[in-house]
């Protein structure tokens, strides 16, 4: 019987040319595909046409957490000779429970392999122009689930003070999320920007600060999926636009001339 096994395969932020070579390499030599609501169609479709596509997600807010039967899913494929694409969006082990998933294949002695991906956590604020660190502004940056955090307990505390915190699964608790930081010590106008669909058509980018960014998104009707960016690096987005805008008007008249 052929050797099965199980690749954990992050599918980056949306935009399939995000997508790593080696995670192309392993989608196309898969039997079955495992895959998760943040998927990008595209991306699915470069799997064999024969592939076994199975749909894993769940709705935002749909706690039924069948992680355990994803974990014996993939582990049965791959006792039973098949090659499995376990994919993500992202990265497989940022919120992504990839982690468990690696830990099930183990256990229950089934080769498996991680295929990191590029984390929408770094690369749709990137992508929208705002780099989580930058010299003189931000030397530090934190990656936090807003996803539990009325029951969590968070250090708010720390949270404030860390130079640029970006929130996954936020946009749903922006209210909790500003008021906590503003109770602990974080100034009002920090800058703080929503990122919705990051890297995908339909993309938005909202700025403001941090005591304007949950109304300003509730009017916008921003919703998942959706990162939050707080910290002075959101500035920068503002200054590379002009810069930009500045390069570009410069090539155009130089090309005319
Ligand atoms: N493993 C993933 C994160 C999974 S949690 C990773 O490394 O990126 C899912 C959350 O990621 C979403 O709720 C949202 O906050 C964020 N996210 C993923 N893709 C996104 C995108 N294209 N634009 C904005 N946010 C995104």
């Amino acid at each position: 019987m052929s050797a099965g096994r199980v690749f954990i395969v992050g599918a980056g932020p949306g935009d399939p040319d995000l997508l790593t070579v080696k995670a192309l390499k392993a989608l196309r030599r898969a039997d079955v595909v495992v895959y998760d609501r943040l998927v990008n169609p595209e991306i699915l479709a470069e799997a064999p046409a024969g592939a076994e596509r199975i749909f894993a997600g769940k709705a935002p807010g749909a706690h039924s957490c069948a992680q355990e039967e994803i974990n014996a899913l993939l582990v049965r494929h791959a006792r039973e000779g098949r090659v499995v694409v376990r994919l993500k969006g992202g990265d497989p082990f940022v919120f992504g429970r990839g982690g468990e998933e690696a830990l099930a294949c183990a256990e229950a002695g089934v080769a498996w392999e991680v295929i990191p991906g590029l984390t929408s956590a770094v690369s749709v604020p990137a992508a929208a122009g705002i780099p989580v660190t930058h010299r003189g502004i931000a030397g530090a940056f934190a990656v936090v689930t807003g996803h539990c955090m009325d029951r969590d307990r968070l250090d708010w505390e720390a949270l404030a003070r860390i130079d640029t915190l970006v929130v996954l699964m936020g946009v749903g608790r922006l209210p909790t999320l500003t008021a906590q930081l503003l109770r602990h010590g974080r100034p009002a106008d920090t800058p703080a920007a929503v990122i919705e669909k990051g890297t995908r058509p339909g993309e938005r980018v909202l700025t403001g600060t941090l005591a304007t960014l949950a109304e300003d998104a509730a009017r916008a009707e921003i919703g998942a999926p959706a990162i939050l960016v707080i910290g002075e690096v959101v500035r920068v987005r503002e200054s590379l636009g002009l810069a930009m805008d500045a390069a570009a008007l410069g090539d155009v008249l130089s090309a005319v001339a």
